[in-house]
């Protein structure tokens, strides 16, 4: 049976799926799901992620929480924990670059937080020689101080999505009409959680929310304030979403939502005002900055250079192109932004100090 019968076969006997159960089955059915069956990641895959596209992303960001680690004293046991570490390019790439930096290894229990047994399988190869830790939810974070990177990982996690309705809200469902799978709305509930959103929304307009983002984050930024430590999080989205970002992706192009579950990658914009509002009363939150600003402030260009000097032809295309994707406002510079937590009164992360 295809994932696909089993959610029409669910419908049918149980109702219409709120969409954040329908997201989740679609990635992380255990034996169909997106991310449970498939490596989604680079060329030949769906899409392609930041640390695919350059070692230069994962570098920058190892030495700039390595740097966060010496500001706050070294301490001498802390996690290195990454949020949904994909083929664990990003953590081997942070693990290369601050090799140099006397203590860190030492020091660091690298710990990866991965819901799909197959993407550990490919960590556990590309981390060969490291002893990573796996975890399957935050609170299982051992208590130590912590400093952690998350990179596409917030807009991969399930959303609802409300559709303003006088003063309440109907939830968008998924739904079966002709043995096909619909989207539909329920009836119209007052939602609490939405009701600051009474004042910026008109009726008819659609908002979403992201029911796990917020206590994995502030689960996070706790243990930074009581631990020592510091987060860095990379993402596409905006202060406050509005309208529907859900995209379904699959071979580099988009497609709907509802045709292939399990086949296809599904997102949606993170609302990055949610993510601070769960972090700021525990710690110290940077400003929302463009990821292709904080490259650049990190020295990506320099870097670029250096790495450019022992390549040529193709080689060289590729890299300076890589570059240009990483940071130009028109490519992943401006979509996608950044920001830094540590705890209150320690030094921001660097390249997030303004
Ligand atoms: N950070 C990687 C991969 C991003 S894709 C990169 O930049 O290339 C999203 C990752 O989050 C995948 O590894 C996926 O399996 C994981 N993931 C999705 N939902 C998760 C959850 N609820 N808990 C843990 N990991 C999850």
């Amino acid at each position: 049976m295809s994932l696909r019968d089993t959610i029409i076969a669910q419908i049918t006997a149980q109702g219409p799926m709120r969409l954040d159960d329908y997201i989740s089955t679609c990635l992380l059915h255990p034996t169909a799901g997106y991310y449970t069956t498939r490596p989604p990641f680079g060329k030949q895959g769906d899409f392609i992620t930041a640390p695919e596209i350059s070692q230069m992303f994962g570098e920058l960001i190892g030495l700039a929480l390595a740097q966060s680690w010496l500001d706050q004293g070294a301490p001498a046991r802390f996690a290195l924990l990454e949020l949904g570490p994909g083929r664990g390019t990003l953590i081997a790439d942070i693990l290369r670059a601050t090799k140099a930096v006397k203590g860190f290894h030492e020091a660091a229990q690298i710990t990866l937080m991965e819901a799909s047994p197959a993407l550990r399988a490919e960590q556990a190869a590309t981390l060969a020689g490291h002893t990573p830790a796996w975890i399957d939810t935050i609170e299982a974070l051992p208590e130590l101080p912590v400093f952690a990177v998350a990179n596409e990982f917030f807009d991969a996690l399930p959303i609802r999505q409300f559709v303003r309705d006088g003063d309440r809200w109907r939830e968008r469902q998924v739904g079966v009409q002709d043995g096909t799978l619909v989207f539909g709305l329920g009836p119209a509930q007052s939602q609490p959680a939405l009701a600051a959103r009474l004042d910026d929304t008109k009726d008819g307009d659609m908002v979403e929310d992201c029911p796990s983002a917020a206590p994995i984050l502030s689960t996070l930024a706790a243990r930074i304030a009581s631990h020592a430590g510091a987060a860095l999080v990379f993402d596409y989205g905006d202060w406050r979403s509005l309208g529907d970002t859900l995209q379904a992706v699959q071979n580099h192009a988009t497609t709907d939502p509802l045709t292939a579950p399990g086949m296809a990658d599904l997102t949606a914009h993170v609302d990055f005002e949610a993510l601070f509002a769960a972090a700021t009363p525990l710690a110290t939150c940077s400003r929302i900055t463009p990821q292709g600003v904080f490259l650049e402030r990190l020295g990506i260009t320099a870097r670029a250079q250096a790495l450019a000097e022992n390549l040529s032809g193709e080689a060289l295309d590729t890299h300076i192109a890589a570059h240009r994707r990483l940071t130009h406002p028109q490519e992943m510079g401006n979509l996608f932004k950044t920001f830094g937590i540590v705890p209150h009164g320690a030094p921001m992360l660097p390249g997030l100090e303004t």
